[in-house]
């Protein structure tokens, strides 16, 4: 099968959305954004051995790439629209790509996101997907206006995806066989929190998305903010896998651990009661805005130091 074969037979999609004027099989994609909204765009690429373990299936990898996408735009508050995905491959396995399409197709028709386009290349197995998305005009979720008093709400469970990818690369017999196989679960398809964060976008002061760790993720969000932050450890959300593990151990994961892709807001304390009643268990409070911009600290006022994942950090 030659590249052009390729192209048409795993990522030229049927059912045209009308919104695509121009899809796979010209020079560029052109895709209609209505008046009164915004495009929301965003990148990211995964290496094989670097953001996945090299033994990932390819049906996991085609889901990651994409809902790692999807987070963020879920983390703007945004709604997902369109892709194009640029993939080097080693060579051409007709196995690989049926899994790897599978992966990623059955993720974006769940999400209604559709591939309009890419690029293909042969070397090292890489993903690079670059999702777009749309929301109304202003309205978009940012990581810069949390304020002083505002409480501090995660979705999901943390350091699930960290404790999986401990478990294939070093140690899987701390964890039970059921246990393991939800953190692997979890760690190799991540489900972008777009559908919490509707609900989360009437309420929230700012947003971001959980790929580094609780605390360099947290970071983020007082550095364009200007404020700091007061964790109660007690109240990090477990899962019961998590819950199985030394608490220090698990605290490791959720604080420094990456790969969560759940999503941190803040929220604003006269909205508190009105946003809970929408939300329900969907999310939880874990801690308080402050006004001392750049520190995290702890419900004794110990510094917690952030170290999460940074690839250009030895
Ligand atoms: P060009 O040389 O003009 O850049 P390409 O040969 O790279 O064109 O691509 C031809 C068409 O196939 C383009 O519409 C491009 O968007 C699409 N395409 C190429 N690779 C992919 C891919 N991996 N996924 C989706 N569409 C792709
Ligand atoms: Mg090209």
């Amino acid at each position: 099968m030659d590249e052009f074969n390729l192209i048409n037979h795993y990522f030229s999609w049927g059912n045209i959305p009308d919104d695509v004027a121009v899809s796979v099989g010209d020079d560029a994609a052109i895709l209609d954004i209505p008046v009164n909204q915004q495009l929301v765009t965003s990148i990211d690429t995964l290496i094989s051995g670097v953001h996945f373990p090299k033994n990932t299936t390819p049906d996991a990898i085609g889901h990651k790439a994409l809902a790692v996408n999807l987070s963020d735009l879920a983390a703007m508050g945004a709604t997902p629209k369109w892709f194009t995905l640029a993939l080097t491959l080693p060579n051409i396995d007709k196995n690989w790509l049926e899994s790897f399409n599978q992966g990623l197709a059955s993720l974006a028709q769940k999400y209604q996101c559709f591939l309009v386009g890419g690029d293909t290349t042969r070397g090292p197995l890489s993903i690079s997907i670059q999702v777009m998305g749309l929301v109304d005009k202003g309205e978009a979720l940012l990581r810069s206006g949390a304020k002083d008093g505002d409480r501090i709400y995660v979705t999901g469970t943390l350091g699930d995806a960290c404790a999986g990818l401990a478990s294939v690369l070093e140690d899987s017999s701390v964890l039970s066989v059921e246990n393991r196989k939800y953190c692997e679960q979890r760690l190799n398809y991540p489900i972008p929190r777009l559908t919490e964060s509707k609900l989360i976008k009437a309420y929230a002061t700012s947003c971001i998305d959980l790929s580094d760790g609780l605390l360099q993720d947290l970071s983020h969000i007082l550095k364009a903010s200007n404020v700091g932050a007061e964790l109660d450890l007690s109240l990090l959300p477990l899962s019961p896998a998590l819950k199985s593990l030394d608490s220090k151990k698990a605290q490791g994961f959720i604080l420094t651990g990456g790969d969560d892709y759940e999503l941190l807001f803040t929220i604003p304390k006269k909205v508190e009661q009105h946003f809970l009643k929408e939300v329900g268990d969907k999310a939880c409070c874990i801690g308080v805005i402050n006004s001392k911009p750049n520190q995290v600290i702890d419900k004794g006022g110990v510094l917690l130091k952030s170290t999460g994942y940074n690839h250009f950090h030895d």
